[in-house]
């Protein structure tokens, strides 16, 4: 019924060499590393400055400072949720035209004059190659912003029958009060959809990023005000977790809250959000996208080039840091010498360092914490008997956070790193006799408490039919004969069950949905 532009992926730029778009982006590079930033906070018509300055380091070059940012504490939060609630009514009532036209113009600055600024903090800030950076922080928060837009006009189109006298109509209201959203440090997609899909329908929001995504962040939050963004509907506060639950669940007027981060994390909101249901006006809606321990399942019938190179791009590409990372991989005996030489060969290729130089392929993890997490497991495999490192183990925090793309093989099916997210460069392997690949489905589906991705690689229709109807509560997102990661807005809707989050698919109707709170009105002549 609405017509609005229609949305197409955003084409990926490649940066190779001699293009124009490498000199910009190296252009943009040089700028960012020449000058330190100083973030303020966003909320309402303010930029707060606290005068408590962090510091923010290329995890890949963590002695380089790029500038600092304000921390706040709970009266900033107080303040940002005071700015949403004074800027609902009049942002809720704007006709959707001026919502959908403010965030079109933002996917437009970002497509345009804002690319290689932002690919630039998202490389320098999250240490991601070009390529990375381009697909996340230009093309896939492009996507979400068109998208969403057309996806807003198919759920207002959706209206229910009337009947001869009477009208019946759906009005599609904001929720009640304010949207809190908490965005984490591996993808500024995620970091700009998570606010904005909850303002595009009407509502406000505080916004809480990582504090290790403050940098892109706050590129992001520039974007939104020259795009017309009125000030209070998006609230961009930094301060720890503890301290924004502690304001934000005891409001009456918290409304819902939009996350993407740790399962624990996730569990422990939830749980508050719980013990306060008395005090707030309505049942807050809860949206989050939590953990994964992805896998990929080769059947004895499977192409072992096709899935090494799963294996490889799957588990390594974003240094391992993706909820959708293959972090455990099931290979039939008949061919797993096979695809076991070509991922060492592949990983042999792999090339290390930091983000400025282009053809390194793999950086640095994000943060201290997160390496030496990693480097724990990669220990207790190294201290383990039932499994062995084939492929890298080595790493090194002297300049970045650097950890060697790592391949585990294992005799044990439940071995730790089998079960564990470490939301790292490390894959486990387990060889399963061929004849059990039916014993493996089970496998597959018992070993780990997540639902986020999963992939199964086969020549056999009746095995792939096998695998998709046994495993059909194991992922969220299912790929067959193709890597687990890698969800495009408009074509694979993004998201897991069980300890994997709610499944309300990012970058789907069925998100925007959770940020409306339908009316039905019924009209009788
Ligand atoms: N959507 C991304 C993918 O499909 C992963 C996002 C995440 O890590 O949260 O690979």
């Amino acid at each position: 019924i609405y017509q609005v532009p229609f949305a197409e992926n955003e084409p990926v730029n490649s940066y190779a060499p001699g293009t124009p778009e490498r000199e910009l982006l190296q252009n943009a590079l040089k700028e960012a590393r020449s000058k330190e930033v100083d973030i303020p906070m966003y909320i309402g018509a303010d930029e707060v400055k606290t005068g408590k300055k962090l510091p923010l380091n290329p995890p890949h070059d963590h002695q380089h400072l790029l500038g600092h940012f304000h921390e706040g504490d709970s009266s900033h939060v107080e303040q940002a949720i005071k700015a949403a609630l004074a800027a609902k009514e009049k942002w809720a009532s704007l006709s959707w035209e001026h919502r959908a036209s403010i965030f079109l113009k933002a996917a437009d600055l970002i497509a345009g004059p804002y690319r290689y600024k932002i690919n630039a903090a998202t490389m320098l800030g999250q240490s991601k190659s070009p390529y990375q950076a381009e697909i996340d922080s230009a093309c896939e928060l492009i996507d979400f912003l068109r998208f969403n837009v057309q996806y807003m006009t198919e759920i207002y189109s959706e209206q229910p029958e009337s009947a001869p006298g009477v009208w019946n109509r759906l009005e599609y209201r904001p929720l009640e009060g304010f949207v809190f959203a908490i965005t984490p440090f591996n993808f500024t997609a995620i970091a700009g959809n998570l606010p904005s899909s909850a303002a595009l329908m009407g509502n406000t929001v505080v916004w809480k990023p990582a504090y290790t995504q403050i940098y892109a962040a706050d590129i992001i939050m520039q974007v939104f005000k020259e795009a017309g963004l009125p000030d209070g509907v998006i609230n961009l506060v930094y301060v720890n977790g503890p301290t924004a639950g502690d304001v934000v669940f005891k409001h009456p007027e918290f409304s819902g809250l939009h996350f993407t981060g740790s399962t624990e994390v996730f569990k422990n909101l939830w749980k508050t959000i719980g013990e306060n249901i008395d005090i707030y006006k309505s049942y807050p809606r809860i949206v989050g996208e939590t953990g994964g321990k992805d896998f990929i399942l080769a059947h004895p019938t499977s192409h072992a080039k096709d899935v090494a190179t799963a294996i490889t791009r799957g588990a390594f590409e974003f240094q391992g840091q993706k909820c959708s990372a293959a972090s455990r991989v099931y290979l039939p005996d008949n061919i797993s010498e096979e695809v076991l030489k070509f991922v060492k060969e592949d990983v042999k290729d792999i090339q290390m360092g930091g983000v400025e130089d282009f053809e390194n392929f793999f950086n640095a993890v994000i943060d201290k914490k997160s390496f030496d997490k990693i480097a724990g497991y990669i220990e207790k495999v190294k201290d383990s008997n039932v499994a062995e490192i084939v492929a890298g183990g080595e790493y090194d925090d002297s300049k970045g956070y650097f950890i060697q793309p790592t391949v585990v093989v294992t005799k044990d099916p439940q071995f730790l790193t089998m079960k564990e997210e470490i939301f790292g460069p490390v894959v486990t392997i387990y060889v399963y006799k061929q004849d059990n690949f039916e014993e493996t489905l089970t496998l597959v589906d018992e070993t780990s408490p997540y639902a986020l991705t999963g992939a199964i690689f086969s020549q056999d229709r009746y095995a792939i039919e096998l695998a998709t109807k046994k495993l059909s509560q194991s992922a969220g997102n299912f790929y067959i004969n193709d890597k687990p990661t890698g969800a495009v807005v408009g074509q694979q809707p993004f998201g897991g069950a069980r300890g994997s989050g709610t499944n309300d698919k990012a970058g789907s109707k069925l998100n925007l949905l959770r940020w409306a709170s339908a009316r039905t009105i019924k009209e009788t002549f």
